[in-house]
């Protein structure tokens, strides 16, 4: 049997090589990229493994993973990122362990985040989370949504929003993907034609396992991959 080290660092190796591929294919710089692995299916120790081989960024969908991976002896030294639901009664605990929040889907939240950050003396980067394909099941804010709430984040002052999440539907392919996240960049752009003094979005996190090709294609800046970094490893 293949030792898990080895394994996953062939897979990241595998990974920055297509992100680097994809990116000069649009003419982008791979440096202009940033890898979140997510390392919610394996436990602190297999992540661990993804530190050594040199995956500094790694991400959590649920706040209880995140807090107890973040407490591991095996992943100090980790940045961060936590891309599923944040519920308010958590944003407490969170907010120090955090380097960039990818899922604030709506006012309520940010106000939170702005209360705990003050206390706490922080400003946390946030991302806002939209819903691109338009499947009811996935969370986010629409386009509609987003327009409503650029105006009023001066009140909330300690919360830095540096850009957009999305997921592309699950359904679709490739075309669907790409239509997606195209639609992500634009709606950035034309945000901040409209952004008030001191909001700007820069980022787009966008693009998982199965489409980061398409995401990078269309403008991500953030990529957050999991499954394809623990392809070959025993179960
Ligand atoms: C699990 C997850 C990912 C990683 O997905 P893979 O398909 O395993 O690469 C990315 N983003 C979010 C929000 C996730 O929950």
């Amino acid at each position: 049997m293949r030792d898990p080290r080895q394994i996953i660092a062939d897979n990241v190796a595998r990974v920055n090589d297509q992100i680097a591929a994809a990116a000069t294919k649009v003419g982008r710089q791979p440096s202009d990229i940033k890898l979140v692995a997510v390392s919610k299916y394996v436990d602190a120790a297999t992540a661990g493994l993804l530190l050594n081989a040199g995956c500094q960024d790694l991400g959590e969908s649920r706040p209880q993973e995140l807090w107890a991976k973040a407490a591991a002896a095996e992943l100090a030294g980790a940045s961060w990122h936590l891309v599923g639901r944040l519920q308010r009664n958590k944003v407490r605990r969170t907010l120090p362990m955090v380097k960039l929040i990818h899922s604030v889907d709506s006012e309520r939240l940010i106000a939170e985040i702005d209360e705990q950050a003050e206390t706490l003396e922080l400003q946390p980067r946030v991302l806002l989370e939209v819903n691109c394909s338009g499947e009811s099941a996935k969370q986010g804010l629409t386009a509609e949504d987003i327009r409503r709430l650029l105006p009023v984040l001066p009140q909330y002052p300690r919360v830095r929003v540096a850009g957009l999440m999305t997921m592309a539907a699950l359904e679709g392919g490739a075309e669907t993907a790409h239509k997606n996240f195209a639609a992500l960049r634009e709606l950035r752009d034309s945000l901040n034609r409209e952004a008030p003094p001191g909001v700007e979005l820069s980022e787009l996190s966008m693009g998982m396992s199965g489409d980061f090709e398409a995401a990078i294609a269309e403008g991500a800046t953030i990529v957050r991959i999991g499954s394809m970094l623990f392809e070959g490893l025993p179960r």
